[in-house]
This record gives C-alpha cells, structure tokens and sequence, in this order.
C-alpha cells in the first residue's frame, strides 16, 4: 500500500436532490476515510457536483434558471445534506470550473497527441419539430441490448450497456414526443478506445484493482474490441467547448471523472501542495475511487484509459458496492419507494441509525442492500442501544454514582486479545466489510455484557466496593474498545464515549485507562421509537398495510393435536446465520443428551443474545429441515405475533425443566 491515499467516490449529478442510494455510498466511502484517517494516513476525501449535460439544461429551464445558478443551487443544497449526515470531504467541488475546464483541454489534447481521437461524420437523430439534434438524454427509445423500454439514448439503466442514441429501437424525442425523426450527419469527436485495450486488459486482471464479480463482467466488454467513444455533443450544450469548435462541446461523461483529478488540483492548490503527489504517474498515492454498479463502464474502461494516455497514474482500485432497494422493492419514484435524504432528516430520524443499518449490512461485494425500517429499528435498539451503548451508560452511570473515578481495572484477557481484534477489524475495514466489523465489535461487547451480568458489581458495591469498582472499570474500558472500532461507522456515538470517559480514544492504544475521573454520563443512543419509523414509512409505502381480517383456520381433533409433541427448551446459545438476514441459529437444551440446533427467522425481531437464556417453547417431533451449508434444523420455536416486536418468543417460567412437556 502507498504512504498516501485519494478517494473519491461518484460525483452527485446536480439535477436533483441526494437520496438514500446516494447515502449508501457516501456511507461506505467515508467509513473508510475515516478509519483511514483514523490510523494516522494521509488520505484526501475529494468529490464534486456533476454539473453538465442535457439534464441540466432541461431541469434548469423547468426551475426558469441559467444552468449556472441552477447548478449552484443545488451545489449548496448537496453540501448541506452531505454535512447533515456527517460526510466530511476535504473538498466538496464542481466540475463547472476553470481548473476542470483546463483539464479536459489536456486530456483531450493528450488522447489527440496519443493518435486516440477520431473526428468523423455521424448521422444523428434530429427533431424537425424542435429543429436540433437529439443527443443522449433528448431521446428515448428500447435498449438495442436487452430491449427495456424507455432508455436515453447513451446508456441503459437496466443492463448498464453504453451506446448512440440511433441505436435505440422506437426512438422518440424526449422534448417533444415527435416519434418521426429525421437523421442527418454533423462531424463529431471520438475516442478510438480499442487502443487501450491491452492496457486495460493487463490493468483490470491485476489482483486488487476490482472486486472479482466486477471482474467478471468487464472481462465481457474486453473479449471484443471496444467501440469508439463519442466525446463530443453538437450546441445547444451545457459543458465545455471543444478548443477550435465554434458549436461543439465536450460531452458530460468526458470531464465528470476529470472533476476528481481538477478538484484534487484546486484543493492542493489552496493547501500548498503539488496534485502530483496524489496523480503523478508514480506518485507515492493510492486512488480509490467507490461508485455504483451502473457506472462499471466508464470507470473501469474509460477512465483508466483516458489516465493511461495522459500520464497520469491510474486508480489502485475502483469499488462498486450494490443498489439500495426499499422495504424489498427497487427503490423509484413511481413505486412510491424514493426517499431523499432531506425527508429522513425532515422526519427527525437521527443520521447515525442511518449509518449504522448501512455499515451493518455492507459488504465487499457489490451485492444490492435492502432498507427495512423494522429492520433499523431493532438493529440500532437491540445492537448499538441495547448492547455496546447499554455496556458503555451502565458501567459509567455506576462509576458516575461511586465516585465518579475509575479505578484500577479488574484482571482480564481483554487488553490482550483487543490486539488480535483490532488487527482484524482494521483488516475488514480495509476490504470494506463493516458488517463483518459490526459483527465482531457486538461479540466483543456482548462478552463484556455477560461478564457484567455474572460479576453483578450493582450489587457488590456494598460489600466489596473496591471489586465492584474494578469490574466497572474494566467494562468502561471494552467500552471505550467498542466505541473506538465504530467510530468510523458513528462518530457521535464514539465521541460521547470519548467525552464521558474523560479521555481520547486511540487506535492501537492498548493500555487500560485507569485512576482518572469520568464526566457526568448521558444516554449515548436514541432509541428508534416506532412512530418515528411509521411517520417516514407514510411518506413513500404508498400502499396502505394489508387490512387485517379474522382468520377462519379449520378445526383440528384432539388426536391430531396430541401428535404434535410440544416441550420447553433452554436457549444456550444463537448466534446469526452468514448471508441470510431473517436467520438465527439457536443451540436449545431440550433435556436430552446433547442440545439441538433450531433455525428460527427472527433475525430481525430480536438480537441473538437477547434470546440466550431463555426458556422457551419448541415443536420437538417435526422432520429436519435443511438450510442449505450443513445448517439442519431439528424442531420449531414459537413465537406469537402482534407485540412490540414482530415475534415474540413464548417464554415458559423459570421453574420449569428443559424437556418438559408443554400440554
Ligand atoms: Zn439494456
Ligand atoms: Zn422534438
């Protein structure tokens, strides 16, 4: 790894408001900043709006604005929401500047220079009605590639193919309809990327550029020759002109990545510092750039070409993280399933929860995520409330109560293996799987947890206060562990800890902070309430929750009954199934020779430890069930319905032995 790093990730087109499609990636990316940051390495955050365009153009006439303004405007409006959710650039730019418009002279002189660019006579959709010709977002039509209707004409929202808007089958022109259009021929610009195919061949098969899904699917664009790449768009344009054109302008997809590389120089420009050192050829600075999966194409063929021919170093690694689907459904206006991220704020939903579910449920690959409010609800109550917040408020309020000083912290293995454990944690970071980190800091925590509840130090204060304070101290201090692991993920979070524990949290400080006074403790977490959730999940679940009738169940005889053979098992131990959401696998003691494992989809009612321990009701003589992976279920827990939670496990009195039948 390079001493030094740049990241980026994509830039926010500036025709619309931020979503929470964008805040998945905003999440990911600056989660690993932060941890970047965090261990001490330079590393630059640089992003920018996305300001040109056909789009632009059309939503800057529907808003009676220049495109200048209108692009302002909502520049300030991005940069607002950014701050809201805790997204700290080093440097939030434009591409509609004077160093972006330099740079894209250079590349495209460069690509020139290189023998890469074409200029030829094309045929163009035009629109007598309008009298102009209809470049990319002014016409849509069928995808030539996999045949969804209504796609512009540069790029398919459904299969991610790029191509000219006359390749579009039933083409009509998205001003005004007109479904007769003409062709005639205007000279354009184009990159001979096929050039570069060699390069990009080489480039994208070495190991850590891309994940190997991506991959996979590049490899398919590189097994034929790639097309040539159209870099130009005939006036009316809102972009940069092309030097020596009167009417043609660069076309959007050509400076957008460049606004990483032109924003970069503007930032070492006011910091006193060389954009070499970051994008020279061999500069000592790994780029990483984190996008979408509907953007493979320019990034890892485009971009790295255009890079490549110009001489400047080409990005160490491009990460595409999934899409964000909502309640199970894609995420779309007309599905009433489209939330922006002023409406989260707006509905007082705290960002943190936000961020949390994201990091919790992001992984390496680029496998889609789904928002589920019941989900964030009980993730952040029975996770970040429940467990590491509950460990880190219980343990200073007593110590608040006592005195108000740690003391000496009680003997524990802890300090030796949050060595190993943050080792590992910085690792997953690395690779971008926070779900894995999450993961790892809750079982951290819930050990912490039991050993506080085995200990009991609220009640051994009396008697043995010295014991009970070093218990206490011991659990600040895994507190203190836990909040320095996640304060990528939720730094306020973190700084509470930090703040009422009286001392900085530092990564690879492993020595127990002991003898010094605490700060007065407030709680760290809000809970979810549920009308929080219900007050957003009014404003896009468009249809009403299915009415619920009294349900009319066949009657059952009392032999049919008497075969199902119900008994009360002891819940020693659950723990989350990998990549399955809903699952938990429990380890119940039923009063036979060995516990059995039971499958229950109650993943997201209740947090596996809240289940251990409990004496519950199992449907002890059904036939095993086979989940796949060597995971069997031997029997069924039941749970009832319509309670706070989802599913609420049927607990039996504690009197009652493992075993016993319930009749
Ligand atoms: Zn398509
Ligand atoms: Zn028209």
């Amino acid at each position: 790894m390079a001493s030094r790093l740049l990241v980026t990730h994509a830039l926010p087109y500036a025709n619309g408001s931020l979503h929470l499609g964008h805040l998945v990636e905003s999440v990911q990316t600056y989660v690993f900043v932060r941890k970047m940051k965090a261990m001490g390495k330079e590393c630059r955050f640089i992003c920018a709006d996305d300001t040109h365009g056909t789009p632009i153009v059309i939503g800057a006439r529907k808003a009676n604005l220049s495109p200048e303004v209108y692009v302002e405007r909502i520049h300030r409006e991005h940069a607002q929401d950014y701050q809201a959710f805790d997204i700290d650039f080093d440097l939030f730019y434009t591409t509609h500047s004077a160093e972006n418009e330099r740079y894209a002279r250079r590349f495209f002189e460069a690509l020139r220079a290189d023998g890469a660019i074409d200029k030829r006579d094309v045929l163009q959709m035009y629109c007598g009605v309008d009298k102009r010709f209809l470049p990319d977002r002014y016409i849509r039509g069928e995808c030539p590639v996999c045949g969804t209707k209504d796609q512009y004409g540069d790029a398919c929202e459904n299969c991610g193919s790029t191509y000219e808007p006359t390749d579009l089958k039933n083409p009509r022109c998205a001003i005004c309809g007109n479904t007769s259009l003409e062709t005639r021929s205007s000279p354009h610009y184009f990159v001979r990327l096929s050039k570069y195919q060699d390069f990009l061949r080489r480039w994208t098969s070495e190991p850590g550029h891309l994940q190997p899904e991506i991959r996979n699917f590049v490899d398919k664009w590189l097994a034929e020759p790639l097309r040539d790449w159209d870099v130009s768009r005939d006036a009316p344009y809102f972009g940069f002109k092309i030097p020596g054109e009167e009417d043609k302008y660069f076309y959007v997809w050509l400076d957008a990545p460049i606004g990483y590389l032109s924003s970069t120089d503007k930032w070492c420009h006011d910091h006193g510092r060389r954009v070499e050192e970051f994008w020279g050829k061999d500069a000592d600075c790994d780029v990483v750039h984190f996008i979408g999966k509907d953007i493979v194409y320019f990034h890892t063929l485009f971009w790295p070409a255009m890079l490549h021919a110009s001489g400047w170093k080409v990005p160490a690694r491009v990460h595409v993280h999934g899409m964000l689907g909502v309640e199970g459904a894609k995420m779309s206006k007309s599905r009433g399933t489209f939330l922006n991220a002023r409406e989260y704020l707006d509905a007082g939903l705290d960002p943190e929860w936000l961020r949390y579910f994201y990091a919790a449920n992001l992984g390496p690959t680029p496998t889609d995520i789904d928002l589920s409010l019941g989900e964030l609800r009980n993730r952040v109550n029975g996770e970040l409330l429940a467990n590491v917040g509950n460990l880190a408020n219980r343990a200073l309020s007593l110590v608040w109560k006592n005195g108000g000083k740690l003391t000496a912290a009680a003997p524990s293995e802890v300090f030796t293996q949050a060595r190993t454990v943050e080792r590992e944690i910085a690792d997953l970071y690395a690779r971008c799987d926070t779900r894995a980190v999450v993961q790892k800091v809750l079982d951290f925590s819930s050990a912490a947890n039991q050993r506080l509840q085995a200990q009991k130090p609220w009640e051994t204060l009396k008697s043995d206060r010295e014991a009970a304070l070093s218990e206490l101290t011991l659990a600040v201090n895994v507190a203190r562990l836990c909040a320095r692991w996640l304060s990528p993920v939720v730094p306020r979070f973190a700084r509470g800890v930090e703040e009422q524990s009286g001392a900085k949290l530092a990564w690879g400080d492993f020595a127990p902070l002991e003898n010094a006074p605490i700060r007065e403790p407030r709680p760290l977490v809000r809970k979810v309430e549920d009308a929080e959730i219900q007050k957003l999940a009014s404003r896009f679940v468009a249809a009403p929750p299915a009415e619920s009738k009294p349900v009319v169940t066949p009657e059952l005889s009392i032999d049919q009954f008497a075969q199902m053979e119900l008994r009360a098992g002891k819940v020693l131990a659950a723990e989350k199934v990998p990549k399955k959401d809903k699952l938990l696998r429990l380890t119940i003691d039923l009063g036979e020779a060995s516990p059995r494992t039971i499958v229950s989809g109650v993943a997201q009612s209740y947090a596996p430890e809240e289940l251990v321990g409990k004496l519950v009701c199992v449907v002890a003589n059904l036939p095993p069930r086979d989940f796949g992976k060597g995971l069997v279920s031997h029997g069924m827990v039941l749970y009832a319905s319509g309670g706070d939670r989802e599913n609420t496990a049927i607990e039996l009195p504690a009197d009652v032995k493992p075993g016993s039948k319930v009749k």
